[in-house]
């Protein structure tokens, strides 16, 4: 397939991987952001390919398994009312809440339904006006076009019954907080690159200028991840806190325009919990008060939920790069896809997910 093959050609990236082996002079500690590169590292093994100098931790960027157990119960507490349609992304389904998650909700009668796009949550409250439909608008900057979108249209159509249960998260307030924290290691960033190709990278010049770490936009192929850390390594050894773009085929700096335009549209800043990480102030968007007939929190009484956190799990600490899939004790027994007790262990994305996956440990 055009476009990927020559992404994933052995040689080219070994010849890359030899030249980051070449200019390597010290050990540096450097995070992948997205899981979905967290899954092509693993997968294609480039963590073992790499020059032991080189360290790769997990970062925060998998949207299933930052979205907190809070707004994960109130979708289990709207998912099981009667007269709700509940529709949401394949991957939310087998996220654990407290104690039960979106699979048992409809085994139990539910209405709970997979869509592809929160246009065709959209659709559904169109062919049944007599029922409530709520769309649960997780992800990061990447997802967020759509799902204002999905607002915009619904107002268009002047339906009554839509809404959508905000779970939405931002990127560059999460990096901001792992630098901030007096136990970080991450000395330099892999970016995601879906993110900014809506978002562009401008908002990292002044967070890598601040923190003194190179900030590279990378790609999701092996070799797209090899020239990323090749790009960062260089800065690393050449002292330069810069915010670069290793993938340039998809991000432009400014990012898109007309995407970033719909998103303020709908959404505003505001604090948001991560899961197994906590508030991040800053870190979310919520609906704009003139949207607040499509928000699901305030359409259904759902504010009194108290979660309850597994007490093994170590997610947020792997979230976070201060630990790997494999320090948990849990790890394969009892916590597995099959029988998941933390959302990273489910995602698609998820580091423990890709561990288990492609057999480490
Ligand atoms: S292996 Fe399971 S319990 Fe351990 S951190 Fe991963 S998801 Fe949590």
């Amino acid at each position: 397939m055009k476009y990927v093959r020559e992404y994933r050609d052995e040689d080219l990236v070994r010849t890359a991987v030899d030249e980051i082996r070449k200019g390597i002079t010290q050990p540096w500690v450097i995070m992948e952001i997205c899981g979905g590169q967290t899954h092509s590292i693993v997968r294609y093994g480039l963590d073992q390919l790499l020059p032991s100098e080189i360290e790769l931790v997990h970062g925060p960027g998998c949207p299933v398994c930052v979205t907190s157990l809070e707004i994960i119960d109130k979708a289990l507490a709207i998912a099981s009312r009667p007269e709700v349609i509940f529709t949401s992304y394949g991957d939310m389904l087998r996220v654990p809440g407290s104690g039960r998650d979106l699979f048992s909700v409809r085994a139990r009668g539910g209405d709970v339904r997979v869509v592809y796009s929160p246009l065709d949550a959209v659709k559904i409250a169109r062919e049944n006006p007599e029922r409530e439909v709520v769309f649960f608008a997780i992800g990061f900057e990447t997802t967020a076009p759509a799902n204002a979108m999905s607002v915009l249209q619904a107002q268009n159509l002047g339906l009554k019954n839509y809404s959508v249960l905000v779970a939405h998260v931002c990127v560059p307030p999460a990096i901001r907080a792992i630098l901030g924290s007096p136990e970080n290691r991450v000395q330099g960033f892999l970016a995601a690159g879906h993110v900014c190709a809506v978002m562009g990278y401008w908002e990292y010049t002044p967070l890598a200028e601040e923190f003194s770490v190179p900030i590279v936009v990378t790609g999701f192929e092996p070799l797209d991840i090899a020239q990323g850390i090749l790009m960062t390594v260089k800065h690393l050894e050449a002292g330069k806190a810069v915010a670069d773009n290793a993938y340039k085929r998809a991000v432009t700096y400014e990012g898109n325009k007309p995407a970033q335009k719909v998103i303020q549209r709908v959404f505003m800043d505001c604090d948001r919990k991560w899961r197994g990480i906590g508030i991040i102030p800053g870190s979310g968007w919520c609906l704009r008060p003139e949207y607040a007939a499509f928000d699901a929190e305030n359409r259904f009484e759902v504010s009194d939920i108290q979660p309850e956190e597994s007490p093994v799990c170590i997610a947020g600490l792997i979230l976070q790069g201060l630990k790997k899939p494999l320090d948990c004790p849990a790890f394969g027994n009892p916590c597995s896809p099959e029988k998941p007790l933390g959302a990273t262990m489910v995602s698609s994305e998820g580091a423990c997910a890709a561990y288990y996956s492609y057999g480490r440990g």
